[in-house]
């Protein structure tokens, strides 16, 4: 992989791409708290679109590669990708995976989480931490004059200390700025076949988002649905993400409210 089409951000599109991470973190907040048994993820993204839309912003996912809905709200054994909808109620036990994407003045921040809603298993919330745990193990790793490798092999040593977790590898985190996808791929585990070699550099812009199963690490779709990810095996699955900044000293965390 070259890096060739990476494009590094001046301080004055970092500071605009702080704004849009900062209305997305509120929003996603937002869209979490509402996340409680009785509601639907259409419900959830009509909250996250009017905390985007109140703020100046606009639902980056919305018409994103055809994608219907300003978040992807996805289910239990669902990874990512899955389209709110009406006929989705949210029940006590629910693992809920909330991603947001916000442009504001032509710039893009991207930010995910997942919450357990009531009473969830020993085993979901850990499935929980870890994965969060492991967002914060690539952020660490974000240091001028590393390689995109030092994250995935961060993330990757992270996870592989904390039990037998599947993670993704088919769906990566990625650069990010005017372009919602932008150069390099960031992902989350080392594959020495093909090493990730883009240097960490002052003003690279790349959102991180470690995807963990309980099972295996590999993915599905259904028939009818082009859209929502599943878990092969049908285990559970988590999500974390946070839009971060190379600088010349500790990364900056971009989608923080
Ligand atoms: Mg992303």
């Amino acid at each position: 992989m070259t890096d060739r089409q990476v494009v590094l951000k001046s301080p004055r599109e970092i500071a605009l791409m702080r704004e849009a991470g900062r209305i997305a973190a509120l929003a996603l907040r937002e869209t979490a708290k509402a996340a409680e048994p009785g509601v639907t993820t259409a419900e959830l993204d009509r909250v996250a679109e009017a905390a985007i839309r109140s703020r100046g912003g606009i639902p980056s996912f919305k018409g994103l590669y055809g994608f219907p809905a300003s978040i992807c709200c996805s289910l239990n054994d669902e990874i990512v990708h899955g389209i709110p909808s009406t006929k989705r109620t949210i029940r006590a036990g629910d693992l809920v995976k909330i991603d947001i994407g916000v442009k504001r003045e032509g710039y893009h921040s991207d930010t995910a989480l997942t919450v357990g809603v009531g009473a969830i298993p020993p085993e979901a919330q850990r499935l929980i931490e870890v994965t969060e745990q492991a967002l914060w193990a690539g952020i660490r790793a974000c240091c001028a004059g590393g390689r995109v490798r030092d994250i995935s092999a961060a993330i990757e040593r992270y996870v592989r200390s904390q039990g037998n977790y599947g993670i993704v590898r088919q769906y990566v985190g990625h650069g990010i700025g005017r372009q919602f996808h932008e150069a390099p791929q960031v992902p989350n585990y080392l594959d020495p076949r093909h090493p990730v070699n883009t240097p960490l550099k002052p003003g690279l812009v790349i959102a991180i988002e470690p995807m963990l199963n309980a099972g295996s690490w590999e993915t599905k779709q259904r028939p009818g649905d082009s859209w929502t990810v599943y878990t092969a095996d049908g285990s559970l699955s988590a999500h974390f993400e946070h839009t971060v900044a190379i600088t010349a000293g500790e990364p900056e965390v971009l989608t923080l409210p």
